[in-house]
């Protein structure tokens, strides 16, 4: 089912009260959001004209380094063990291969279009510096889906006791993308 944008706030505030409802308008960037990381970063522009830096590690540490030295003038260089950036943020899409040492390697088989983020995958409103950053570069906020087929609800009222898998849809009681329908079902 379509939900507004008003009616979702209703809901929000009427389920968590007006701190719900505030932290929901920040994060949604209908309030402004206070002091974040990369607001204070002090140093006048073009500082770093012509100087070098080094910065070890594409996480996500190192690559919004890069991102506000760049900002200033750095010449920034990231080494990278690994042979992706992201670190610990890594995303499996079709033909993602997945090597576990001591056990088999998987590729992913996902439909065109479905992903599943295998570190990270949840932003909350008090992360204000990764929220500037998703504004800044124009990043798409989704809603986040934590159902897979391991996710069961039980209630001894329901369903005689037994534990039952919700569709996410019913669940959220809102639309989902192809991409939301996959990472709740199909995982
Ligand atoms: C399963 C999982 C779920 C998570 N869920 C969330 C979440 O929902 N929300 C959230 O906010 N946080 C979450 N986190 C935490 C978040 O992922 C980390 O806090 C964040 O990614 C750390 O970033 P980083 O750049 O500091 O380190 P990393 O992402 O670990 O990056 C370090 C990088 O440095 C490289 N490196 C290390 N040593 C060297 C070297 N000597 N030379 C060259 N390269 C090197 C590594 O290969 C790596 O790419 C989760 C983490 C995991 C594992």
């Amino acid at each position: 089912m379509a939900m507004t944008r008003r009616e979702f706030l209703m809901r929000t505030g009427a389920a968590g009260g007006y701190s719900a409802a505030f932290l929901m308008m920040q994060s949604m960037g209908l309030m402004p959001i206070t002091a974040s990381a990369s607001s204070v970063v002090n140093a006048a522009p073009g500082s770093g004209k012509g100087l070098r830096v080094v910065i070890l590690g594409a996480g996500i540490a190192g690559l919004v380094s890069a991102y506000e030295l760049g900002k200033l003038g750095y010449e920034c260089t990231i080494l990278e063990a690994r042979e992706r950036p992201g670190g610990r943020n890594w995303t499996a899409r079709n033909g993602t291969k997945i090597v576990l040492n001591g056990f088999d390697t998987q590729t992913c088989t996902f439909d065109e279009g479905n992903y599943q983020n295998l570190g990270p995958g949840r932003i909350p409103s008090i992360h204000g510096t990764m929220l500037h950053y998703c504004r800044e570069l124009g990043i798409e906020m989704e809603v986040e889906v934590n159902t897979t087929r391991s996710s069961y609800l039980q209630d001894d009222k329901v369903n005689g006791g037994k534990p039952s898998m919700m569709p996410a849809d019913t669940f959220l009681n809102c639309s989902l993308n192809a991409s939301h329908r996959a990472r709740s079902t199909k995982l």
